[in-house]
């Protein structure tokens, strides 16, 4: 994993320890001799904010911290193969970047949409559920809100059934049950409640249950908060 650039590289930034441990995959690649390139997770809004904060272009917070964190990370004796590090707001990186981006676009596997994010009011920046804690971001300890956005997404769940095709990977049990959970396929059916309401145009709610057999013991609904009835 590529450290971000946020300037510091010490023991007491831990979060940038706890994630990738640097130390002890480098004492692993030392040991088996294999190749270990290192990196710069070098874009994103938050050397936007900086450069803000400061008045001075992103690119020279960025590099400045970046000449700082790599004369950190040779101090602790870690040992890279620095003729393959890569920076990722280089032009030269980004490239491959946007050519797989490019080759997903054509095959119809990235497409816009609209879905609930996690958002940093603060940062301006969407986060990944690791990166919210206790509801509140990660970097800044804002409070995070929900957000409708419309986004790029990728159409993973056309791979959901390779997804779980483990036959010729030898894998332990463990790893392939959480693999099943994580792609979570459930089967089941789409049932249609009729809905008639003043000032709502829809006239139906449809719902998934695996349980089709139970719907006759429906009493009451309860919509999930982002459901856009709700807003209603
Ligand atoms: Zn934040």
């Amino acid at each position: 994993m590529f450290p971000y650039t946020s300037g510091d590289l010490h023991i007491g930034t831990g979060m940038l320890w706890r994630r990738p441990m640097f130390t002890p995959v480098s004492n692993v690649c030392r040991a088996l001799t294999s190749l270990h390139p290192i990196g710069f997770d070098a874009f994103g809004l938050p050397a936007e904010n900086a450069a803000i904060k400061r008045g001075i272009h992103p690119r020279e917070w960025t590099m400045k911290n970046i000449d700082n964190m790599r004369k950190q990370l040779k101090s602790m004796g870690s040992m890279y193969d620095w003729s393959r590090e890569v920076i990722t707001c280089a032009p030269e990186y980004y490239k491959w970047t946007q050519w797989f981006f490019a080759k997903l676009f054509e095959n119809d596997l990235a497409y816009r949409g609209k879905a609930p994010v996690n958002w940093c009011p603060t940062c301006q920046v969407v986060l990944a559920n690791e990166q919210v804690t206790d509801g509140k971001c990660w970097r800044c300890e804002s409070e995070v809100v929900k957000r409708d956005l419309e986004q790029w997404l990728f159409r993973i769940t056309r791979y959901a059934d390779e997804l779980m095709e483990h036959k010729d990977i030898d894998w332990p049990e463990r790893i392939q049950i959480m693999q099943r959970n994580w792609v979570g396929k459930s089967y089941g059916t789409e049932i249609s409640f009729g809905l008639e309401h003043p000032g709502i145009e829809e006239k139906e709610i449809r719902i998934f249950t695996t349980r089709p057999d139970t719907v006759f013991g429906v009493t009451f609904m309860v919509l999930a908060p982002e459901h856009p009835l709700v807003a209603n």
